[in-house]
């Protein structure tokens, strides 16, 4: 990519069709990147085969289009990006830095009883460390998980991290999530794993995705520094909310994108990043994407 060039994506899990919420944080990303003559791309994140559908992707590229938000190189998909995830494993298992572990879930729950960690929800705290090789790695047990060391990752205990909106942002990845895991025991690569190798491999310079997202990034900066990758900037959108407050997902069954009037459905999404669009009822597509552009940019996100 040239020197300076802003790229950014949108990286929907193709589990179902665009909401309401996913909209916004495509129009987000789109309009940074737009008002900055960047390049903007759309990636698919299909690593979680099982509960994705290429069905699902197609959809997804449909009322992105209609919206018109269009990827401007062919997207990727994660499915296809097995060999760079085993290299970047690889590479931190050489470095010391991923170990593989032998826990089934009842484990780490008998483990964290003895910690004196009862209290804690599942997955509110971190993996004890069991299989930490200078605690005895595997000791002939069948290898599951793959996970970062997080003793060893530099920095783990304080991730200091500037979101463009939200702030500075600090994490103690080795204390609240522990050694995170890279490949799971179903033998499917992670979130975290996948999107840092392809947000480096891809050149993105921006990140723009919902705030449900952020509490993520410590534990991405982290890995991107354990592989030796970029940082690139965050911003973390608002999220929309269902009607009784809970956050809106696939999960709690939102509602797919009526894109009957891709126009309105911008402007509801535009009207939740908090921009100002000074349009007739009636505008058009490109209007309204324009209004958005020059809203945006009034905005003026710090870089
Ligand atoms: N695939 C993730 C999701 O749909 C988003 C990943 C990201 O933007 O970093 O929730």
């Amino acid at each position: 990519s040239l020197a300076g060039q802003v790229r950014g994506r949108f990286a929907p899990s193709p589990t179902g069709p665009l909401h309401a919420g996913s909209l916004v944080a495509a129009l987000a990303s789109w309009l940074d990147v737009r008002t900055r003559g960047g390049v903007w791309l759309v990636r698919i994140e299909d690593v979680d085969l099982p509960r994705c559908s290429p069905a699902a992707a197609d959809e997804i590229l449909r009322q992105l289009a209609s919206c018109g938000l269009v990827s401007d190189e062919p997207p990727w998909w994660q499915s296809r990006r097995d060999l760079a995830y085993a290299a970047a494993l690889e590479r931190l298992v050489d470095n010391g830095l991923a170990y593989p572990c032998a826990c089934t879930r009842k484990d780490i729950e008998q483990a964290a009883a003895q910690a004196g960690w009862v209290h804690a929800r599942h997955g509110d705290r971190p993996y004890p460390g069991t299989c930490r090789p200078e605690r005895g790695g595997l000791a002939g047990r069948p290898e599951r998980a793959w996970r970062l060391h997080t003793g060893r990752a530099a920095g783990a205990e304080a991730v200091d991290w500037t979101d463009r909106r939200l702030g500075p942002q600090r994490q103690d990845v080795q204390a609240t999530v522990g050694d995170v895991v890279l490949r799971r025991a179903d033998g499917l690569w992670a979130y975290q794993l996948a999107v840092v190798v392809d947000d480096a491999e891809q050149g993105i310079t921006d990140v723009v995705r919902g705030e449900d997202l952020a509490d993520n990034t410590a534990r991405q900066i982290l890995l991107q520094r354990a592989l030796g990758l970029a940082t690139p900037r965050y911003l973390h959108t608002p999220l929309v909310l269902a009607a009784d407050g809970a956050k809106l997902s696939k999960q709690n069954g939102a509602a797919a994108l009526d894109l009957a009037d891709p126009a309105q459905a911008l402007r509801a999404a535009a009207g939740v990043l908090g921009l100002q669009l000074d349009l007739a009822p009636s505008a058009s597509l490109g209007d309204t994407l324009a209004a958005a552009c020059a809203a945006w940019r009034a905005r003026r996100w710090p870089d």
